[in-house]
């Protein structure tokens, strides 16, 4: 190749540099700016006679610079290049997000390479560091990863109080079952239904009935531990696993639900409305084959509250063995 032409090569490799649309910047062993694309200029607002000669580090204080030292480092010492990829790190320099569409975060997520520029005596005496704006793939994903969460939290939970649905809740008490069992701990069910809802319905319309089922999910969420499960397990029963919990714990704590649930009055349109409820409580103290068994027990336990006169708590009891 001729002088002239590999001259002419050289410049429009230095055309396309500086046009192409990702970040290129060529650093010397100690840190300073060799080149300085375009794209470089554009989206840092330092100028190519700014950059030139300058520490990096100078140029951009937020940059971590022991990670980058210790990165530059690995790529000469090893002589390979290195990728960073925008989930493990959302952006190497802080450069501002212009645009539009995506418009979520206002800085522009990042993945960079770092190659190894072998001078022509075969040492490497600069390395390239290459930056891609990925911010649409970024706030996408982001976004896919929001919509999905928020899909399955509705998918779990129940629209009326927030509270888990049965099938979630049956799921979490499924796991729950076998963990305890495994490790021998206490656990305990407390599984309570609204007295006399229908009345309250008639007398006050279904949307002060739904408001009843409302206040009555708040007043769980105040009565119960942070590790307790709360779930709706139809249309006026609810159900309250606590783990590591025993039979004396879940009778303080249901006792104390039904008396809040007893002094509270619940406002509907200029009209109170007092209730009680029942409640059944079933533990892991007496053998049992599946979560499903301990469901049926408090279940078991509700119906005895119901059925001695509502408003009470009742503690599930083996059937006394035959002598
Ligand atoms: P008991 O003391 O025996 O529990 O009597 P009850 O009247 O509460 O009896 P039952 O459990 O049979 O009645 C429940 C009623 O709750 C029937 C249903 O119309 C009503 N209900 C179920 N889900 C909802 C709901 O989401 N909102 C409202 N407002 N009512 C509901
Ligand atoms: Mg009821
Ligand atoms: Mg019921």
């Amino acid at each position: 190749m001729s002088d002239a032409s590999e001259l002419s090569e050289f410049h429009w490799l230095l055309a396309i540099v500086q046009s192409i649309d990702v970040g290129v910047v060529v650093l010397d062993r100690d840190y300073c700016v060799e080149v300085w694309n375009t794209f470089m200029e554009n989206r840092s607002g330092v100028l190519p006679e700014t950059a030139r000669h300058q520490s990096f580090f100078a140029l951009f204080p937020e940059l971590d610079e022991e990670w980058f030292r210790r990165k530059v480092e690995s790529v000469t010492t090893l002589g390979t290049p290195s990728f960073t990829i925008w989930e493990q790190r959302p952006y190497l320099l802080r450069f501002k997000n212009y645009q539009p569409i995506t418009g979520l975060e206002d800085f522009m997520y990042q993945n960079t390479t770092l190659l190894p520029l072998k001078g022509t005596g075969g040492a490497i005496e600069q390395v390239c560091l290459i930056i891609y704006d990925v911010t649409d793939v970024a706030v996408n994903r982001l976004q896919l990863q929001a919509a999905n969460r928020e899909l399955q939290r509705l998918s779990s939970t129940d629209r009326l109080t927030g509270l888990y649905n049965r099938g979630h809740w049956e799921e979490i008490l499924r796991q729950d079952y076998a963990r305890h069992r495994r490790y021998d701990s206490q656990a305990a069910l407390v599984m309570f239904d609204i007295d006399h809802f229908k009345a309250i319905n008639d007398t006050y319309g279904h949307q002060a009935g739904d408001a009843v089922i409302q206040q009555v999910a708040e007043l769980i969420r105040e009565t119960m531990r942070d590790s307790d499960v709360p779930g709706r397990y139809g249309g006026e029963e609810f159900v309250v696993l606590l783990p590591d919990t025993d039979k004396q714990g879940a009778l303080i704590f249901a006792e104390r639900l039904r008396r809040i649930v007893e002094a509270q009055e619940v406002m509907y349109e200029g009209r109170s409305i007092r209730f009680t409820i029942s409640l059944g409580i079933a533990d892991l103290s007496q053998p049992s084959t599946s979560h499903a068994q301990l469901i049926e027990w408090a279940d078991n336990a509700l119906y005895a509250s119901k059925s001695s006169g509502r408003n009470r708590v009742t503690l599930h009891s083996p059937p006394l063995s035959r002598l």
